[in-house]
């Protein structure tokens, strides 16, 4: 496809909009956020490592997150965060791979072999800034995703949850394949019996020649590189 034009998404803590790698680079310096911290470090207790992530779907690079994870969260809580906002459509297994290591549902319980691991693990026992971590959900259909570890600071979180959302892609350009207005859905009938394209808007849907029937109707494009997987649906909404 060449050059693509970056999605583009905003910062939570200042509301601007930004293209995809400028946004990697606001977020290292914009005050709004550096305010944010400063007020959250007077909250009482222990100093913990936070962590600066980014992740991206491997595929395309259009659908990417900055989170910001405390580290004594675990690798659960990520999967599980990953899962709500992008993923789950019917409970599939997932994986972290980590140096020789696969944090995974199924691990090795002495009975099987490699070097599986559970996902209970905090991150900060694994986690090292520049690391680039292969996530996958679905081993059938995959998901690819990766994880970069960006940065680490010393301090307290934004929230009392594992994870805090500090910006994410806005839904990428798909035009339909009609009029070239953005699509909203992909007629499952032409992605799988035509090798043509097969997004629409719903003004053409309503007078397209498919109805889907066969695989239980058009499939919604949702703000997920999952969309057009296996049943994903969305609704591609964070947890909290
Ligand atoms: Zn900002
Ligand atoms: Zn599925
Ligand atoms: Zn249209
Ligand atoms: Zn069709």
């Amino acid at each position: 496809m060449g050059r693509r034009k970056q999605t583009r998404g905003n910062c939570v803590f200042c509301g601007r909009e930004m293209a995809k790698s400028g946004l990697s680079k606001h977020l290292q310096s914009c005050e709004a956020l550096q305010a944010a911290q400063t007020e959250a470090n007077k909250q009482r207790g222990r100093n913990q490592s936070i962590y600066h992530l980014q992740i991206l779907d491997a595929y395309s690079g259009d659908f990417w997150l900055h989170l910001e994870m405390r580290g004594n969260a675990t690798l659960e809580d990520l999967d599980a965060y990953l899962r709500a906002i992008w993923l789950e459509c019917c409970g599939h297994l997932s994986a972290f791979h980590i140096g020789p290591n696969r944090y995974t549902q199924i691990f090795n319980d002495g009975w099987s072999v490699g070097d599986e691991k559970p996902m209970n693990v905090q991150v900060q026992r694994l986690f090292v800034p520049d690391m680039a971590i292969p996530y996958e959900y679905d081993f059938g259909t995959t998901s690819e995703l990766t994880i970069k570890v960006l940065n680490v600071r010393d301090g307290k979180p934004h929230t009392k949850h594992p994870i805090f959302l500090m910006a994410r892609n806005r839904m990428p350009d798909i035009p339909c394949m009609e009029c070239g207005e953005q699509a909203t859905l992909i007629c499952l009938d032409c992605l799988y019996e035509t090798d043509g394209p097969s997004e629409l808007c719903d003004a053409h849907w309503e007078t397209h020649q498919h109805d889907c029937e066969n695989y239980g109707g058009p499939m919604p494009l949702v703000n997920s590189p999952r969309t057009g997987l296996c049943g994903y649906v969305g609704p591609a909404e964070p947890p909290y």
